[in-house]
């Protein structure tokens, strides 16, 4: 490409090296570089109050909460979970040596199908694991009444759900365990990084001993595993966190232009609920067949500009599980496309981006017919 800027899915947001160096100095004046060090529990600290939530726990990464979250909820057995979502969703339940039981989504804002929930609880189902997909919520009432109904554990992968809020709490607070991820994908980033939330004070001790092998102070309590996370991580969360509110109001900006932009072309988005607010963490849009999506990519590629196929393929079609099928996510999986979106695209971008998918859905309508083309 000659004189066009390239565009990129995503972007990752980098502090500047002074910001980021007045959080490295303090480590050098400390000398604790990691296990619980003073720049964690700040992070811990922030994000608490920022997020709304009695209980934080900060650990290495994103996949790493999911399986401490099992751990801790001592999860052996069944896990109904969703097929539209990131690989580690379902990896960490096989990694954890339990069977993915899958559920197909809704087709209005891709979460797992609470009402489907149901016929697929066995004697050995022992928990639920959904995700927030792109940060629009899953039915959380729903999932909760079935849970208590059956006794189950709830675990919601929120990887992508960081400041969402229904009813004017935080999305976070439901189910037993809530995971987010903070790599440097992320709407907020610490480079690598993740969390688990509860409510519970005494599951919290619990993933506090669990992520750090088990054991305190000479008493050995559970099979731990190495889950922290150091002093330079959080140095970087601590030197972004005060952009987190300009980050989801730009990425708001960005998303609502491109409602605008590319309304009226025959495209579908999540729907969103009125009770809860968003932090448009992504831009997916579904194309009306696999062959669109596949041209429109191509035309955007074309034009230097990156989109991404997520989430393709539909877990349950991973090619190590032998899943029943999942009809809606199967589908949706196959069309559709997350486009641009992170803190530096400019408005331009956006209206660019557009652009082409328009021009794209329009030559390869065909020529306009005769009879709506003026004499
Ligand atoms: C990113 C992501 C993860 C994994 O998080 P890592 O920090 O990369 O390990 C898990 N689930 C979802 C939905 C994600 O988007």
């Amino acid at each position: 490409m000659w004189g066009v800027k390239m565009i990129r899915v995503n972007k990752s947001y980098l502090p500047s090296i002074e910001e980021y160096t007045v959080y490295l100095k303090k480590i050098w004046e400390s000398g604790w570089l990691t296990n619980n060090g003073l720049l964690v529990q700040e992070l811990e600290q922030k994000l608490k109050d920022y997020l709304e939530v009695p209980f934080i726990q900060y650990v290495s990464n994103g996949t790493i909460a999911l399986q401490l979250a099992l751990k801790t909820l001592n999860i052996t057995k069944e896990v109904i979970t969703t097929p539209f979502s990131y690989v580690a969703t379902t990896t960490s339940i096989l990694w954890e040596n339990c069977k993915p039981v899958f559920v197909d989504i809704n087709d209005k804002n891709f979460c797992i199908d609470a009402d489907k929930i149901q016929d697929s609880i066995t004697e050995n189902t022992e928990a639920i694991l959904a995700t927030h997909v792109f940060g629009y919520p899953c039915d959380v009432e729903k999932i909760e009444r079935i849970a208590r109904k059956y006794g189950l554990k709830v675990i919601y992968d929120a990887a992508h759900a960081f400041g969402t809020r229904i009813n004017k709490q935080s999305i976070l607070n439901f189910g037993d365990i809530s995971t987010l991820s903070f790599h440097a994908t992320k709407l907020f980033h610490t480079v690598e990084g993740g969390a688990l939330i509860t409510n519970s004070g005494e599951l919290n001790d619990t993933i506090s001993l669990m992520k750090s092998f088990g054991y305190k102070e000479d008493e050995y309590y559970y099979v731990g595993i190495n889950g922290k996370n150091s002093e330079f991580h959080a140095a970087m969360g601590l030197s972004i966190f005060p952009k987190i509110k300009d980050f989801i109001s730009q990425r708001k900006k960005l998303s609502e232009t491109y409602d605008i932009c590319l309304s009226g072309i025959g495209l579908q988005f999540p729907e969103k609920q009125t009770e809860v607010e968003y932090n448009y963490s992504y831009y997916p849009v579904i194309f009306q067949t696999e062959k669109q999506m596949l041209t429109i990519k191509n035309s955007l590629a074309q034009q230097g500009i990156d989109s991404r196929r997520y989430f393709y393929p539909s877990l349950n079609q991973l090619p190590y599980l032998s899943g029943a099928r999942c009809l809606v996510s199967e589908n949706i999986s196959r069309r559709i496309l997350c486009l641009p979106l992170y803190y530096e695209l400019s408005n331009d971008e956006v209206i660019r981006i557009s652009n082409v998918i328009k021009r794209t859905i329009l030559i390869s309508a065909g020529p306009i017919p005769r009879s709506l083309l003026r004499q």
